[in-house]
């Protein structure tokens, strides 16, 4: 088991910057998940663990040894990557026992260390398969025995289930936290998938341009993301975004929209500022039918509806403004309706 550290670390690809000054510590035993849109360079920073990519500034730790002009080879760790990267021409067993026969473990206990693990992934029936004969779901599996087998110091996942359908996709997400939960070493996994990392991550390093732009537990993030970037990028469907100014009315200072006749009280930790926005999640709207007096609701039309089961998301436009709501009771509402939503006021994020 091991941390790792990044101490500034810059990555530049001729002139332009891929990781900029970045800071970052994975505690051992950690599931850390690394996550951003595509560009951000979270793929980078996955390879400096891995010794794959060249480090221009800065420092980077495993487990308290510094590793920027360490071989990949010896730093103990395992990646399982999206394509499988599996040898063709081998068995199941015979992708699995490579790692350590080239290391020169002994045969028997190759043999002991494949078993154990065939177990634990349930691939036991599958040892003498070739790749070519697998479904996409037990190759993924292979490959994370093919790192698990070696017991490295730390495991490095990327983007391992792009390439599965949705159903195998939420079975393995399942797999991989109770490995983790078993084998409880260090783990740092990338994905582009804000699900995913959710469910996932111990903490969430969401990357932007580069750079860290929030670190925290899923519902850190969720509960209090601490810029729009983040705002928007977690959280499905996304928080709406409210345009307006925050201005002392009154001697208190409060928050009014641009175009939705919503004021906001504030408490007096915000600042004056004329072009401020604010966030609310889709379930923190109500919908009503009818315009209800005393409450501070706004009129739009129902242009789509996404019926997901148990919930609905509802889209609702008035002029140039759309807002998501969440639902659970949706049956009265049909596209094409006019409907009433209420902001519910103490649930704003503010981003000023
Ligand atoms: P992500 O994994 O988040 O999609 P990457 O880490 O792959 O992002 O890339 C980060 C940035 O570095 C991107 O702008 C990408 O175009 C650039 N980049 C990555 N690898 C190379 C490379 N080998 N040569 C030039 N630019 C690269």
């Amino acid at each position: 088991m091991a941390n790792i550290e990044f101490r500034n670390v810059t990555k530049k690809y001729g002139k332009s910057i891929a990781i900029k000054q970045l800071n970052l510590e994975v505690e051992d035993g950690e599931f850390m998940v690394l996550v951003g849109p595509s560009g951000c360079g979270k793929s980078t920073l996955l390879r400096m663990i891995a010794g794959l990519e060249e480090i221009d500034e800065g420092e980077v730790f495993i487990g308290g040894q510094l590793v920027n002009h360490l071989p990949p080879k010896d730093r103990d760790i395992a990646i399982v990557f999206q394509n499988y990267a599996l040898y063709p021409h081998m068995t199941v067993y015979e992708n699995l026992a490579f790692g350590l026969k080239i290391r020169g473990v002994e045969k028997a206990i190759i043999k002991e260390k494949v078993n154990n693990v065939a177990k634990t992934l349930e691939i036991e029936d599958l040892l003498m398969r070739k790749p070519k004969d697998m479904s996409g779901g037990q190759r993924q599996r292979v490959a994370i025995g093919r790192a698990i087998v070696r017991d490295p110091k730390v495991f490095l996942f990327d983007e391992p289930l792009s390439n599965l359908d949705a159903k195998l996709r939420t079975q393995m997400r399942l797999e991989i936290a109770a490995l983790h939960k078993k084998l409880k070493t260090t783990i740092v996994y990338v994905t582009h998938d804000q699900v995913e990392a959710m469910t996932l991550g111990d903490r969430i390093a969401v990357m932007h341009n580069g750079e860290i732009s929030q670190l925290g537990s899923p519902q850190e993030l969720y509960n209090n993301p601490a810029n729009l970037f983040v705002a928007g990028f977690i959280g499905s469907p996304a928080m709406n975004f409210i345009k307006g100014k925050i201005k002392i009315v009154n001697d208190a200072l409060h928050f009014i929209s641009h175009n939705e006749f919503l004021i906001i009280p504030l408490p007096s930790t915000h600042n004056v500022n004329p072009e401020a926005t604010i966030g609310i999640r889709p379930e923190h709207i109500t919908l009503y039918n009818s315009e209800v007096k005393g409450k501070n609701t706004h009129v739009g039309k129902i242009v789509h509806i996404e019926r997901m089961g148990f919930e609905s998301f509802v889209f609702i436009e008035s002029g140039d403004l759309k807002r998501t709501v969440r639902c659970v009771e949706s049956s009265e509402y049909k596209e094409g309706m006019m409907v009433w939503y209420e902001i519910l006021k103490e649930k704003v994020h503010v981003f000023a």
